[in-house]
């Protein structure tokens, strides 16, 4: 059985009864349209943790493109009997599910700021993004006070955020990075997948293939380019704590997709 909440306060009521009980809880964010990486973090969170929460909130506040947030996959009422079908599967035992103004009863007065990752990467590309995100992940976090909370690789510079947004803020939820989960071709799951032109679903895999090559960052961009792809940018991200990234966002037709992977 999960257990479905739509109202914030009457959510965070639910979880401190559970906590005071002494069970340890995992919690995974997510915006619904559910597939196997989404699913991955569940199952990491069923086995570390004696409850498992999830939540499906599509956050207006992180879009910057109102077309985007109107053709976002999970905003149609089949994908939400699929991902609540999907939740059961996973054994997930809560769902936060909240109306959209109950997550901003300040209308967004109140967000979070960060002044230096945020601004690069895709934040040069998506004004506002991280803001929204940010904000939205420590109330979401504040509501639900869990031991973990899973974050998937995939988004590497948010998740990054996320970590070091816990450690400023003192948050006692321990963020826990989750790997990618990728189709046998490479490419990286996104719910933004099912948005593809069945033509762009053979070019997509392209991406991970030219990340992973062996070649200049110049010879990347072009080779990409010369698929079809609009590139926003590919960049190395060093990091003392984090290591060497190569973190990418391209456009492919309207379907924007992003990728990262390991740099020696
Ligand atoms: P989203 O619904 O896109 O906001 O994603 C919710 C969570 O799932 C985020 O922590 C994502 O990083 C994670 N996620 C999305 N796609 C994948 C994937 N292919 N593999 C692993 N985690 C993912």
């Amino acid at each position: 059985m999960i257990q479905i909440v739509s109202n914030p306060l009457e959510w965070q009521r639910q979880i401190n009864a559970h906590r005071k009980s002494g069970w340890s809880i995992g919690f995974v964010p997510t915006m619904g349209a559910l597939h196997a990486g989404h699913i991955s973090l569940m199952h990491r969170s069923k086995k570390e943790n004696d409850i498992t929460c999830a939540s499906i909130f599509v956050n207006p506040a992180q879009f910057d493109n109102s077309e985007d947030l109107d053709t976002y996959p999970s905003n149609c009422p089949s994908t939400r009997e699929a991902d609540i079908a999907a939740l059961k599967r996973a054994g997930v035992d809560m769902l936060l599910y909240p109306e959209t103004g109950s997550m901003y009863p300040d209308n967004y007065q109140y967000r979070v700021l960060e002044q230096e990752l945020s601004q690069k990467y895709c934040g040069k590309f998506r004004p506002g993004h991280f803001d929204g995100v940010l904000t939205v992940v420590l109330k979401l976090l504040n509501l639900t006070h869990a031991d973990h909370a899973y974050f998937g690789e995939k988004d590497w510079q948010q998740l990054v955020l996320i970590r070091r947004m816990a450690e400023a803020f003192f948050l006692e939820t321990e963020i826990v990075p989750c790997p990618t989960v990728r189709e046998a071709s490479g490419l990286a799951l996104s719910s933004r997948n099912a948005r593809l032109s069945p033509k762009d679903q053979e070019t997509a895999p392209w991406l991970y293939k030219t990340l992973i090559s062996d070649i200049s960052l110049a010879e990347m961009r072009t080779s990409l380019e010369d698929k079809g792809f609009e590139v926003e940018y590919i960049e190395e991200f060093n990091d003392r704590a984090w290591g060497k990234r190569l973190l990418a966002a391209v456009m492919l037709g309207k379907v924007r997709l992003i990728d990262n992977v390991e740099r020696n």
